[in-house]
């Protein structure tokens, strides 16, 4: 990252308290200056937070308070607050997940139009793929707090290689009725191990559907797994001992055996 970069951070939530009796306006103002108290705004400020407003679409709710707004109009605030000091960065951490789905989909559709407008860059953290997607021009999978896949967001959609992106991929619905009915989605045995107590080895191997189909080989429990870059394309980064080469055809149960098999074929190659 640029040293010297502004960023601006979009919370899951408005994290103002409904009932704190502020209006937009000031509470945009108060993110400025950094200030807990009612601040006296100047007509300058006024001009400036218009403006911010504007960029969202939400001008008009300038004077009225955190409390009287909808659950969308509040996500809108908050990325007005994030946008309040000019950031050429954003981190968004999960800013659509406490939303209902059509309101999810318009602020991501804000985020695009913000990001193309403004030349911003986002880190965008959400737990549904199928939301990344849809924003992001790289993907990266995490487990335990370590990334076990990056890859652009296309290619991870398409072609996943890593055990844990597929199982993820697998919940996310496909809009095609056929390609839908011969999916199964992988339901991961178990619970997740505690980040400070990781298992031995690979960190997703007590989860792992693809250790069982290969026999559980010994090198997952007691080899961890680097970030390496993919056979197949180096644009791709996984850590695992036996990445998948078609991790598409493994969200079906036919897929699967058939993708364990050739992994197998080519880990003793
Ligand atoms: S290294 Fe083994 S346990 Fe870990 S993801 Fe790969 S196959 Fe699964």
């Amino acid at each position: 990252m640029q040293p010297g970069l502004t960023i601006g951070y979009v919370p899951q939530i408005e994290t103002v308290d409904w009932y704190f009796p502020v209006t937009v306006e000031e509470v945009i103002v108060m993110t400025r200056t950094n200030s807990k108290w009612w601040p006296r705004i100047t007509p300058a400020e006024r001009i400036e937070v218009r403006e911010v407003l504007e960029k969202l679409g939400i001008a008009d709710v300038a004077n009225r308070h955190i409390r009287e707004l909808s659950g969308g109009q509040r996500q809108r605030i908050s990325i007005a607050r994030a946008l309040a000091s000019n950031p050429e960065f954003l981190v968004c951490d999960e800013p659509t997940s406490a939303l209902d789905v059509s309101v999810q989909a318009q602020i991501l559709n804000l985020l695009a139009e913000l990001r193309q407008r403004l030349g911003l860059a986002y880190l965008f953290i959400a737990h549904d793929l199928s939301v990344v997607r849809h924003i992001s021009d790289r993907t990266a999978v995490m487990y335990l707090g370590k990334i076990v896949e990056v890859a652009p967001s296309a290619e991870l959609n398409s072609s996943p290689v890593h055990p844990y992106s597929i199982a993820l991929l697998s919940a996310v619905p496909i809009p095609d009725p056929a390609i839908e009915k011969k999916r199964k989605r992988i339901i991961l045995k178990g619970d997740v191990p505690s980040p400070s107590n990781p298992p031995s080895g690979c960190a997703f191997q007590t989860r792992c559907w693809l250790k069982e189909k290969l026999g559980n080989p010994e090198r997952c429990a007691t080899e961890e797994p680097p970030l390496a870059a993919s056979p197949r394309d180096l644009d791709v980064a996984v850590a695992c001992h036996f990445p998948l080469e078609d991790g598409a055809a493994a969200t079906t149960k036919v897929g699967r055996t058939a993708a364990a098999a050739s992994s197998k074929a080519q880990s003793k190659a």
